[in-house]
């Protein structure tokens, strides 16, 4: 069994309080799973990087990340620290061009332990998967702005781009139990094909890939309309795929669903290297207040642990992952663990406190 070598990345904002309580997870992870062996490095990225070295994304950690066999990430950037065209440090995003990391992977599943949300209670259990190579982000750093007349930003899609995306929402669908709703296979396009070329290309490839996957539903929604059935109708969906933007967009508000930015784990993958960070930004609207909700952060070490599994053919890997996910459950069981954002009054190391506990006693 490999040790795994992790590079860890904390950032800024409630980046570094919520990535400490997925190390507190993971080592605790050593009593139930005494075989799992991980090396961590820490390595500098972010805003407050930046301020102090005129770098959010040093050479040092680049590598790292590429020599890491995974990388945890909080989170990065400060509204009041910009570049000189006034965008935000994102090196996240840069990381994600930089390796790679062609698919963003947001499970959307319902809480047991979290109160209801949604009207009617329904079952909640989809993936989206957004493309985060290309899209309107794309144009990140390369739009065009003429004086203070005009702006513009193009959207890109590419075939390749689009069929690599599409290709593993499929494969993702194919190991799944199907939509809550009627159990069936389902991947649907949420695009805006009706109204943009691009987005008409889009559906197009999504169209074509489909073709090879006969015994997998093929559904389509239009963006805005999708936003709607988030709220009305989520247990139809099994596997979602929007290109960056739209993915970036709906994902926020599939983790409303769901109890909120804290409860919302994701994965950046590529065919070569996994980044792993909560969807959330840096909320810095509550950083230093020890109140940040660790559960995306602690969730999305499980992804890592889930998505290291997989790649190394190690059992033991995929198993820890799923403690964690029943940790997790086991500690939102007890409303006294529920952090601010649930409505609780746990701080961010009474909520990790929780989950390592459950995890030792599994
Ligand atoms: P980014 O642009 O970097 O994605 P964002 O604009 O989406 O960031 P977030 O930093 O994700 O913004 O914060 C959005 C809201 O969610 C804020 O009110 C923030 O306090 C809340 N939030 C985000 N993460 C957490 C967390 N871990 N615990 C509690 N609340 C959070």
């Amino acid at each position: 069994m490999p040790t795994y070598n992790i590079a860890v990345l904390p950032g800024d904002g409630v980046g570094p309080e919520v990535v400490a309580e997925a190390l507190k997870v993971l080592l605790a992870l050593e009593e139930p799973h005494p075989d799992l062996r991980f090396t961590f490095s820490q390595h500098r990225v972010g805003a407050g990087c930046y301020a102090e070295t005129g770098n959010d994304l040093p050479e040092s950690t680049l590598e790292a990340c590429k020599q890491a066999d995974a990388v945890l990430f909080g989170s990065a950037g400060d509204p009041d620290v910009r570049f000189p065209d006034g965008t935000e440090i994102a090196p996240q995003l840069t990381l994600r061009f930089e390796m790679d990391l062609y698919a963003g992977i947001r499970p959307i599943k319902k809480f047991p332990g979290v109160p209801p949300l949604l009207e009617g209670n329904p079952p909640l259990d989809y993936v989206i998967m957004r493309e985060n190579t290309e899209g309107l982000y794309a144009s990140r750093g390369a739009g065009v702005r003429l004086g203070d007349s005009l702006a513009v930003d193009n959207m890109v899609i590419t075939r390749a781009g689009t069929e690599r995306i599409v290709r593993y929402a499929f494969e993702i669908a194919k190991q799944r139990k199907g939509a809550p709703a009627d159990g069936r296979s389902r991947v649907t396009s949420v695009d805006k094909a009706n109204i943009l070329k691009s987005m008409a290309f889009f559906r197009q490839i999504f169209d074509e890939v489909a073709e090879s996957y006969p015994g997998i539903e093929r559904d389509y929604a239009y963006v805005d309309a999708f936003t709607v059935y988030q709220l009305k109708s989520p247990a139809w969906y099994d596997v979602v795929v929007a290109e960056n933007m739209f993915g970036d967009i709906i994902s926020d508000l599939a983790a409303a669903t769901i109890g909120g930015m804290g409860m919302a784990p994701s994965a950046d993958v590529g065919d070569r290297y996994g980044v792993f960070q909560p969807s959330h930004g840096t909320a810095p609207d509550i950083a230093g207040q020890g109140i940040a909700n660790p559960m995306a952060q602690v969730l999305s070490a499980g992804m890592m642990l889930s998505w290291l599994g997989a790649r190394h053919d190690d059992t033991e890997a995929i198993a820890a992952s799923e403690t964690i996910d029943r940790a997790v459950d086991r500690a939102l069981d007890d409303p006294k663990n529920h952090p601010v954002d649930l409505g609780g009054a746990a701080g961010t190391s009474k909520v990790g406190d929780a989950v390592a506990e459950a995890v030792a006693n599994s």
